[in-house]
Order: C-alpha cells, then structure tokens, then sequence
C-alpha cells in the first residue's frame, strides 16, 4: 500500500483532467515561491510532531487513529477538485458516491432504503435525529441513558426539549424499569439508546426498549456513532458482538454511526439515517443560490449542513469499494480487535496489580488499578497515565467513575472519596490483536511502579 504513489497518481490525474479546459495561469498574486514554500512547509511538518502517536497499537487511548491509506487517497483526490456535496451544482460526483456510500451503510446497519446523508460528525448527525424527533413529538421530552454521549442533553437544551437522564445498570446498559417508570410519569417522544457508549462500549437493551414502545409509543433513536460498525460481527460468535441489539435497528426510528470511529475514514465523517423517507418533508427549503442544475432531491435539501465536503463522500466510497462493509471485508478488522478486547480481559483476569471494570462488550475496556481506597486508585492511575506517555510505553485514557459504580461492580475500595479516575483503552486497531500482549506487559510494569 503505497499511499506515496497513489497520492502522485492523484495529484498527476487531476491536474491532467483540469488542463483539459485549457491553461489558466494562477494570479500571480498567489503564486508561492519554492523557498518560501519549504520553510513554511518545514516549519509545519515541524509543529505536527508535537502529538500523540496516533498510529501506534502502543496508542490506545482515545478513539483515533489515521485514516487508511485507501481512505486518504480517496480523500485527496477528491479534494483537489474540492466539491461541495450540498448540492448537485456543487459535486455532482460525489453527490452520487454520498448516496451509494449512504446506502451501503443502511445496509450494513440492517435498514436498506433508510434516507440518509453524511454530516461533518456524531454530533450533528445526531442533532439532526432529535431535531426530527421534536418536529414529530412537539413538546415531549428525550429520554436516554445516564451514560448517553454528553452531547445528547446539551443538544436537546439547543432544541428546546427537555432531556431525562435513565441510569444505567451495572453493566452499564440504560436500565429498562427505570425508563418504564419515566414513560409512566411524564409524555417521553423519543429514546435514545445508545448501541456501544464512548465510555464503555456498553450495548443498550434496544430489543426490550423496542417492547416498551408497543405499549408506549415513542420513536428509538439509536446513537451507533462508536458502535455501528460493530453490526458486521453481530453474530453472538466467540469473536463477535451480541447480535440482538443490532438486528433490533431494523425497527428503529433513525440511527447515527461514525464512519470517522470504526469506518477507517478521516475526520469530517458521521452519518444518520431515518427509517422513514418522509421525514425530509421536515427539511424542506429553498435556496436561492443553488439546485438549478437539477430538480433531482439535492443532499442539502435533506441536511441541516449546507457546504459539506465531498471529499469526506468519495474517501468512504472507496474504502467500501476495497474493503467493503461486510463480515468478510471490514467486518474481519472489528473481529481482530474484538480478539484483542477478549484476549485483553483475559490477561486482566490473572494480574495482580490490574483488574478489569466489566467485562467488554465491544473493543473498549475500562480497568482499575489494583487498590485499597478510591483516593489510591486515583493516584495510581494518574501515575500510569504519565508514566505510559513519559517513557512512550502506553497511551491510555482515563474515565472518572463513583465508588457506587466500582462496588456495583464487585470492586470494593474504601471509599474515601466519591469519585476517582480509572484506565480506559480502546482496542480499534487491528494490529491490536497482535500486540495487546506487549501493551498489557507495559500497563503492569507501569501499575507496579505506580504501586511502589
Ligand atoms: C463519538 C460519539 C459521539 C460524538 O460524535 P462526534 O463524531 O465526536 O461528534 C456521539 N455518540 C457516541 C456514542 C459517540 O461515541
């Protein structure tokens, strides 16, 4: 995979189709000189080494890692030409390769023929779900899990719409009777349940929730925007993912899934998507600037977004068209971190100095220093954390938790304080299978130190 050649390939094709119109010099005005270029190219490629590496299987911290190469390519050739995706006047290309895109996407979700487009992330694809949400049930409040994406109540506050926060139970999935008590107490429009939470890669009970709905009424919005991908190994096999939860979408209202998480692709890339076409009727504007090239439906009419990247459309294009969401393409990447997830809590299981918090649902752990009292478990995290980054052996994240959530759980620190950090690690590499024994080596030898 030389990304090198297929970036000259990219640039070489696209300036070669663009002099097809003729030569047009640049202004002169905007020319840079080479000197000036390379010092301020240096000085750049300088400042972007002041990071994590990202790359890395011993970077396991936050959910990021570099696009693929075959996403980036895509992605650079596209954005040489630099088409807008809001409508048909603006990237007429990739208008088409958003909507082919889009749809293997539902299809991968279970929902073939939902109405969907790109967005610029989680967030807004998300905001968009509840935006129609309110139109549907004006005036009724939101209702998710206290462990929901943050987003999800700052954005209802944008709206207007109240949010109910359900607990979770102690495996960290939205507690069921606690909703069905809510939905008795007061008018709840919508739920959102969240299909892999950002903290715990926890699958809500969307097959239960879909139960209640029979008796209540309410629309299910699925926030997948960490866990969609995951629908390629729902299989309940060893190295898969529960399955109920995910054939369960093909009941639900809309869903969001990142494509920027587990989709390979680089920033710029969530997605949602509605069961029911009709919802566009929600949308529906005029713009005085665009859509004349076209009666065709243009992608802003059905998007709070106006100029979106196309480029962010043809990138995921071609990585479906290589490594295509499936069980067999992608799904075999999902498998091998699922493996390193498994594998992972396996190694916890026999660490003297480590414990896991639950067990994993999908590629994310969240695991607790060995300790007496919250206030040590703290220390000693914080000492991994710094320690791990200090000498380049681990890069991990950390996640705040109640001493109620840790003895929920069967850890029975002294509770000394309320809340204390733990280590948090996401396995979204691939390569991860082959190198957590090497990771968890390094998180001990830390723990140790940590320990004194
Ligand atoms: C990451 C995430 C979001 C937010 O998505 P962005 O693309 O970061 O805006 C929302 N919900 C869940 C469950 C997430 O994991």
């Amino acid at each position: 995979m030389d990304l090198r050649a297929w970036a000259d390939r990219a640039v070489a094709e696209i300036s070669a189709w663009q002099r097809e119109f003729g030569d047009a010099e640049p202004h002169p005005d905007a020319v840079v000189p080479e000197a000036r270029f390379t010092a301020g190219f240096d000085e750049l490629l300088g400042r972007l080494r002041e990071t994590y590496p990202f790359h890395h299987p011993r970077y396991f911290g936050q959910l990021i890692k570099p696009p693929h190469p075959v996403a980036a390519a895509g992605y650079l050739a596209a954005m040489l030409l630099n088409p807008n995706n809001h409508a048909l006047d603006g990237g007429p290309a990739t208008t088409e390769l958003e909507r082919e895109a889009v749809d293997s996407l539902a299809g991968m979700l279970g929902i073939p023929g939902a109405l969907g487009h790109l967005t610029g992330s989680g967030t807004v694809a998300n905001l968009e779900s509840l935006f129609v949400a309110r139109e549907i049930h004006p005036g009724a409040a939101v209702a998710g899990s206290a462990e929901a994406h943050y987003t999800h109540a700052r954005t209802c506050h944008l709206l207007g719409v109240p949010f109910v926060p359900i607990p979770a139970d102690p495996a960290g999935r939205m507690d069921v009777a606690a909703l069905e008590r809510q939905l008795r107490a007061r008018r709840i429009g919508t739920v959102v349940l969240t299909a892999g939470t950002t903290g715990l890669g926890a699958l809500d009970p969307v097959p239960e929730v879909l139960e209640l709905r029979r008796r209540h009424g309410f629309r299910i919005h699925v926030d997948a925007a960490c866990g969609g991908f995951f629908a390629l190994i729902a299989d309940d096999a060893p190295d898969g993912v529960a399955a109920a939860p995910f054939r369960a979408l093909a009941e639900c209202d809309s869903v969001v899934v990142d494509p920027h998480k587990h989709g390979l692709q680089p920033y710029g890339c969530g997605a949602v998507l509605f069961a029911d076409p009709s919802v566009r009727r929600f949308y529906r504007h005029e713009s005085p600037w665009t859509y004349f090239t076209s009666d065709e439906p243009h992608l802003g009419e059905i998007s709070l977004e106006c100029s979106r990247p196309g480029a962010a459309a043809a990138a995921l294009w071609l990585t479906f068209r290589l490594l295509p969401p499936t069980p067999d393409g992608l799904g075999r990447l999902l498998r091998a971190s699922r493996r390193a997830a498994l594998r992972w809590a396996e190694l916890l299981e026999r660490s003297p100095v480590l414990s896991a918090y639950q067990r994993p649902e999908l590629d994310v752990l969240a695991v607790v220093p060995e300790a007496g009292s919250m206030s040590e478990i703290d220390r000693r995290t914080e000492a991994i954390l710094r320690g791990g980054m200090a000498d380049g052996s681990a890069y991990l994240a950390a996640m705040e938790v109640t001493a109620g959530d840790l003895h929920r759980r069967g850890h029975r620190p002294r509770a000394d304080r309320d809340r204390a950090r733990i280590l948090r690690g996401a396995l979204l590499k691939p390569e991860h299978e082959h190198w957590i024994g090497t990771c968890h080596a390094a998180v001990e030898e830390l723990a140790r130190r940590a320990a004194g």
